[in-house]
């Protein structure tokens, strides 16, 4: 499993490292995107999503547990999943709009999920370094790793 660990000292960098990320991806992808609320989740996945040419404002899911966005060649989705825990048994049908054929999706709050979300290309997780710090775990999943991939 290819591993690397950067630290970023504002929201523009960690957007751009979105950005740089979304450029290894391609249709179908999913990354889960772990960190503490406020760590730069959403942050991260705006500049992703701004690579794959998504011009809409991206912001955090708050009425419906997704965002769907048309990017430049194919659908970006964005799940927050924070207030599915504990629902895994109710998840497959409500997930399936958003992951598959034809899109790249972004999930946070992947934790708790069921297992729908086995086979993510990257896992993504970002911790408080202080201020306006933050560290970022990328973690390229090989196809053995997937299936642990939330845990
Ligand atoms: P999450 O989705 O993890 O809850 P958000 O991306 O919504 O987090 O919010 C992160 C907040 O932290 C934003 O207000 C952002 O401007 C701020 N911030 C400060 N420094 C950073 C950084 N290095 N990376 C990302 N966000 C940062
Ligand atoms: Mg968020």
């Amino acid at each position: 499993m290819a591993q690397r660990s950067i630290e970023t000292s504002g929201p523009a960098e960690t957007e751009s490292l979105g950005g740089e990320l979304a450029g290894g991806l391609r249709e179908g992808d999913l990354v889960l995107v772990r960190g503490e609320l406020g760590s730069g989740k959403t942050t991260l996945v705006r500049g992703a999503a701004r690579a794959l040419g998504v011009t809409d404002p991206v912001t955090s899911p708050t009425f419906s547990i997704g965002h769907r966005y048309r990017g430049r060649d194919l659908a970006v989705s964005h799940l927050d999943l924070y207030r599915l825990a504990g629902l895994e048994r109710e998840e497959p049908a409500l997930l399936a709009d958003y992951l598959g054929p034809g899109r790249i999706a972004f999930v946070e709050w992947p934790e708790d999920a069921a297992a729908d979300l086995d086979g993510a290309r990257l896992r993504v997780t970002l911790s408080h370094r202080g201020g306006d710090r933050r560290r970022i775990e990328v973690d390229e999943l090989e196809a053995d790793d997937r299936e642990e991939s939330r845990r």
